[in-house]
C-alpha cells in the first residue's frame, strides 16, 4: 500500500502548532490547501483547514491519523486569504487556526439540498388539449390536467424570466418543488405525473438561502449616480486615478458629515467594477446603517452581498459561497466582512474608520479591521479608502506621515439649488450653572425643554443622545464637575466598591476615595449615570403628546429591531428618538432639526486615554444628524465641563483644532499614535491567583533589546466579568 499523502491542518485552538494528517484516497482531489476538513483530535472531531506546506519531520506512522471529511468540493479559502490569515496570526499573536476561524463561514453550516423541477430539456411541446393521464391523487377542485398545465405554465414563465434577465436557460431554470407547489397548488403527485409523461425533470439540488438569490430581493440597477459636486469630483478623481494603476494605494477621506462621502465611495466602486475587480465596503455595524446598505443595493443591485453575523447560519454560508464563486462583486458588512472571499479584490472602503467596533476584543483573533483592510489591500494590489468626518488620530497621524493620501471635503452637499447646508449651530448648556441657579433636577435642562417644544410645534424631529458609557463607575462632583484622575496616566480613575478605592486601570495605582470634593470642598461627589429609560420617562411627563421611540441595547434585542425603529422614525411615526450612541451613527433623516446630548460628560470621563477622542467623535457624529437637508439644524450639549477643550471644539465642529489640542498631549504622555500598546489580559475564577500571575508575568517579562515599558498589572476596567477576574498588563 502506498504511503498516504500528508497535509498540515490549522485547528481553531490556542496552540501555535499545526497538525499533520494523512489523506485517504477518496479525498485525494479535494484535500488541498484552503479546504475545510474534519479531523480527529484526541477524543473529539474538530473542524479546521488545510494550509500549504509540510512538516519538516515525518510523523510517526503508527500515530498518524487521517482526515475524516473534506467539507468543500472547491477549497473554501483562496491563497490570498490563507496568506492574510497567516499575517493575522503573527501580528495579533494567535494561532493560524484561530485566525482562519474568523475568515471562514460558520462551522456548522452546510449546503441545503432540496428537490427541484424544470421543463424537460427534450420535452415534447406541452399539448394544448390535456389528453394526458390524470394525476393519481389530489383534490377534485380543478381537473388534474389543468393542474399539470398550471405547473407547465409556471415553469415556462420562469424560464422566460431567466432568459430575459440574461441568464443562461438550463441551470437557472430549476425551481424548488416547494415553490412550484406554493405558487400553483400542485401536489408532489402532479409533478410525478408530469415527470412520467417526460414533460419535466426533477433533481436534488442546492438551494441558495442568500438574500439576493431570491427573485423578490433582486434589486434592479435603477438608480443612476447623481452628478458629483465639485469637492466630490476632486476626491473621486484621485481614487479613480489610483484604481486605474491596479496598484496599492491608501487614502484618508476626511469629509464633514453630509459632505457626500458615500457617493464618492460608490464612484470608486463603479471604477473598480468597470475594471473587472471586486470591492468590500466595511460599515461599523450593519444594524445601525440600513440606509447605507440600501443605497449600495439601489445602485449596484444584485451584485451586492451583505455579510454579517446576525444572519442565519445557512443564509450566511450560501452568501459566502456565492461571493467565493464571484457572483457578488460588492460585499458590505461589519469588521468580519474584511475576510469576504471576493475574487480579484480591487477596492476596500472603511466607512467611519474611527469607530471602535472595528476592533475585535474577544475571541481571538483580536484584530482591527481597519488595519487588516490596509494590509489586505496592499497584498492584493487594491485601493483602500478610510472615510470619516472625525478620523482616528492614528489615521490622521499616518496621513501626515505620508502613509495615507489625505482627501478633504470640508463642505456639505448643496441641495437642489440651495447653497450647501450649513453645519448645525451648537449650543452649550452648563449644568453646573443650572444647578447653582436652583433649577430642577431634571435630566433635561430648561433650555433643552424649550428647544424640544419649539421643534414639536414645527412638526420637526428630534434625536436625543444619552451615552450609556456613563455607566462606568467613575466619581464626579455634581457641584463643580471635578473628577479624580491618575496623575501619571491622565485618565479617569474608576471606583472599586469592594475595596473602597479609586484605581487607575492602566498603571494600577490606588487612591483613597475622598468624602469631600478637593476642588470646591462640596459634598457632591457621586457616581454618574442616568440611563436612556429615565430620559424617556421624563420626556413622557414633560411632553405627553409627543410620540417617543427609544433605541438602546434593551429595545434592539431582536434581529431587525434597529431597522424597524429607524424605519418608523424615518416614516415620521415618532417625534423624538432617544437612544445611546446607536443614534449617533450615519442616519440621514431630513426632518431632524434638533439633536440634544443629555450628558456629554459621561463619555468624557471614560477611563481610557482615548476618551477625549471618542467623545469628540461622538458629539460631532451626533451633531451631524441635524439639519442635513433644507431645514437648518441645532444641537444642544448639556455638560458640567463647559470649558473643557473637547466640548469647546465640538461646538465649532473643529476637527483640526481638536487634533492640534490632543496630539501634543498624547506625545507628552507617551500614548498612541506615538507609541504602540499591547494589552495582556489574565483571567481566572479567583482574584488572588490571577493578580499574582499577572504580577509575576509583568516582573519576568523580558523585552530583550526593545524599548518596551511594562505598565501594571492593574485590574481590568471591568474587573470581574462572568465570574472571571481580570487583570492586565500593558506593554508600551
Ligand atoms: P456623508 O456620507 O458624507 O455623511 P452622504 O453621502 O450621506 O454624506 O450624502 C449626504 C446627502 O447628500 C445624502 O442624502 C446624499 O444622497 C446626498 N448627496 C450626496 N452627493 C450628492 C450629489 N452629488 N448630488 C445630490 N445629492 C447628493
Ligand atoms: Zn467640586
Ligand atoms: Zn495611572
Amino acid at each position: 500500500m502506498p504511503e498516504p499523502r500528508l497535509v498540515r491542518v490549522a485547528l481553531p485552538l490556542p496552540l501555535e502548532t499545526l497538525f499533520t494528517y494523512g489523506v485517504p484516497e477518496r479525498f485525494a482531489r479535494t484535500a488541498v490547501p484552503g479546504a475545510r476538513v474534519e479531523v480527529p483530535f484526541g477524543r473529539r472531531t474538530l473542524q479546521g483547514a488545510i494550509v500549504p506546506g509540510n512538516d519538516d519531520k515525518a510523523p510517526d506512522p503508527a500515530a498518524l491519523k487521517e482526515i475524516v471529511a473534506v467539507l468543500d468540493d472547491e477549497p473554501a479559502l483562496t491563497p490570498e486569504l490563507l496568506d492574510l490569515t497567516a499575517w493575522i496570526a503573527e501580528y495579533y499573536a494567535c494561532s493560524w487556526g484561530e485566525a482562519l476561524k474568523a475568515a471562514l463561514p460558520p462551522p456548522a453550516a452546510t449546503a441545503l439540498v432540496e428537490r427541484h423541477v424544470r421543463l424537460a430539456a427534450a420535452a415534447p411541446a406541452p399539448p394544448d388539449a390535456p389528453g394526458a393521464p390524470a394525476a393519481p391523487t389530489g383534490t377534485p377542485a380543478k381537473p388534474a390536467g389543468s393542474r399539470q398545465q398550471a405547473v407547465l405554465d409556471f415553469l415556462q414563465a420562469r424560464a422566460g424570466d431567466t432568459a430575459r434577465a440574461g441568464g443562461t436557460a438550463s441551470a437557472e431554470d430549476w425551481v424548488r418543488i416547494a415553490t412550484v407547489a406554493g405558487e400553483t397548488g400542485a401536489s408532489h403527485a402532479t409533478i410525478a405525473a408530469l415527470e412520467k409523461r417526460g414533460l419535466v425533470e426533477t433533481a436534488d439540488l442546492e438551494t441558495s438561502r442568500a438574500m439576493g438569490s431570491q427573485p423578490q430581493h433582486q434589486a434592479p440597477k435603477t438608480i443612476e449616480a447623481p452628478a458629483l459636486q465639485a469637492h466630490q469630483v476632486v476626491a473621486a478623481d484621485a481614487l479613480r486615478a489610483a484604481i486605474a494603476t491596479n496598484q496599492y494605494a491608501a487614502f484618508l477621506l476626511h469629509g464633514v458629515t453630509g459632505s457626500g462621502k458615500t457617493e464618492v465611495y460608490m464612484a470608486a466602486l463603479d471604477a473598480t467594477l468597470a475594471r473587472g475587480r471586486s470591492g468590500i465596503v466595511l460599515v461599523p455595524e450593519i444594524a445601525l446603517t440600513p440606509q447605507t446598505v440600501r443605497r449600495f443595493r439601489k445602485r449596484f443591485g444584485n451584485q451586492v452581498a451583505v455579510l454579517h453575523s446576525r444572519m442565519a447560519a445557512g443564509e450566511r454560508f450560501d452568501t459566502w459561497r456565492e461571493i467565493r464563486r464571484g457572483l457578488h462583486r460588492v460585499v458590505i458588512g461589519p469588521r468580519s466582512a474584511i475576510f469576504a472571499p471576493v475574487p480579484n479584490l480591487g477596492l476596500v472602503v472603511v466607512d467611519e474608520e474611527h469607530e471602535a467596533s472595528y476592533k475585535q476584543f474577544d475571541p481571538a483573533p483580536r484584530y482591527h479591521a481597519r488595519d487588516v483592510a490596509l494590509v489586505r489591500a496592499s497584498r492584493a494590489g487594491a485601493v483602500c479608502v478610510l472615510g470619516s468626518a472625525t478620523p482616528s488620530l492614528e489615521s490622521w497621524f499616518n496621513a501626515t506621515a505620508g502613509k495615507l493620501v489625505l482627501l478633504s471635503m470640508p463642505d456639505r452637499i448643496a441641495v437642489a439649488g440651495h447653497p450647501p447646508a450649513r453645519l448645525p449651530d451648537v449650543r452649550i448648556v452648563d449644568l453646573v450653572a443650572e444647578r447653582k441657579s436652583g433649577r430642577s433636577d431634571s435630566a433635561i435642562s430648561a433650555a433643552l425643554q424649550k428647544a424640544i417644544a419649539k421643534r414639536l410645534t414645527n412638526k420637526e424631529q428630534i434625536i436625543l443622545l444619552q451615552n450609556r458609557r456613563g455607566y462606568a463607575p467613575v466619581l464626579e462632583c455634581a457641584d463643580c464637575g471635578w473628577s479624580p484622575q491618575c496623575p501619571d496616566c491622565s485618565v479617569t480613575l474608576t471606583v472599586h466598591k469592594s475595596k473602597r478605592q479609586l484605581r487607575c486601570h492602566y498603571c494600577g495605582r490606588a487612591f483613597r476615595i475622598e468624602s469631600a470634593c478637593p476642588e470646591c470642598s462640596g459634598g457632591g461627589l457621586r457616581q454618574l449615570g442616568a440611563g436612556t429609560q429615565r430620559v424617556e420617562e421624563e420626556l413622557a411627563e414633560l411632553f405627553p403628546d409627543a410620540r417617543l421611540l427609544r433605541m438602546d441595547l434593551d429595545t434592539t434585542g431582536r434581529k431587525d429591531s434597529h431597522d424597524r425603529i429607524l424605519a418608523r422614525f424615518g416614516a415620521g411615526e415618532a417625534d423624538i428618538l432617544v437612544g445611546t450612541q446607536m443614534v449617533a451613527k450615519g442616519l440621514d433623516f431630513e426632518r431632524v432639526t434638533l439633536v440634544g446630548v443629555i450628558d456629554a460628560d459621561a463619555g468624557l470621563l471614560f477611563p481610557d486615554f482615548r476618551s477625549d477622542e471618542r467623545i469628540f467623535q461622538l458629539l460631532t457624529q451626533v451633531a451631524g444628524r441635524a439639519g442635513r437637508a433644507e431645514l437648518h439644524g441645532e444641537v444642544i450639549l448639556q455638560t458640567r465641563h463647559a470649558d473643557h477643550p473637547v466640548i469647546r471644539l465640538a461646538k465649532h465642529h473643529d476637527y483640526l483644532g481638536f487634533v492640534a489640542e490632543v496630539l501634543p498631549t498624547r506625545e507628552a504622555l507617551g500614548w498612541p499614535p506615538y507609541t504602540r500598546l499591547v494589552r495582556v489580559e489574565f483571567r481566572g475564577p479567583d482574584e488572588k491567583p490571577v493578580a499574582d500571575l499577572a504580577a509575576r508575568w509583568a516582573k519576568t517579562f523580558d523585552p530583550g533589546d526593545h524599548p518596551i515599558e511594562v505598565l501594571g498589572p492593574a485590574p481590568a476596567f471591568i474587573a470581574r466579568v462572568n465570574r472571571s477576574w481580570r487583570f492586565h498588563v500593558i506593554l508600551r
